[in-house]
């Protein structure tokens, strides 16, 4: 989608730090992490947000788990424990229309977010 920062990242048009792509799904670190290890994951089908997944488009869901279960073994989290964030909407603080799962960890993390 035109005029969208993380398509454009998808697409190589804004550099990002990868950890990994696929057919469905990209992987890269976020540009200002909130804790030692914080990355995101992206379908590289433009989807707004949670609230536009749909029988057609749900199954990267799934996917992006997969993907995320091997980063954090990778990334050295897996067992620390580490958090995944979807913030979809005004009120749940998504500030990049296109749906993303953040993954956070390296810190004792807080509960609940402010
Ligand atoms: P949201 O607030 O929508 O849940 O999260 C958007 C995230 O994208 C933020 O954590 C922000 O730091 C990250 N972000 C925004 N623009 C860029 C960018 O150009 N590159 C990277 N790597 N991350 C970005
Ligand atoms: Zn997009």
């Amino acid at each position: 989608m035109e005029d969208c920062i993380f398509c454009k990242i998808i697409k190589g048009e804004i550099p990002s730090k990868k950890l990994y792509e696929d057919e469905f799904v990209y992987a890269f670190y976020d540009i200002n992490p909130e804790a030692p290890v914080h990355f995101l994951v992206i379908p590289k089908e433009h989807v707004k947000s949670a609230n536009d997944l749909n029988e057609k488009n749900m199954n990267v869901v799934s996917h992006i788990f997969k993907v995320i279960n091997k980063l954090v073994v990778e990334l050295g989290v897996s067992e620390s424990g580490y958090r995944i964030v979807n913030n979809c909407g005004v009120d749940g603080g998504q500030t990049v229309n296109h749906m993303h799962f953040h993954v956070l960890g390296g810190r004792n993390l807080q509960w609940p977010p402010g």
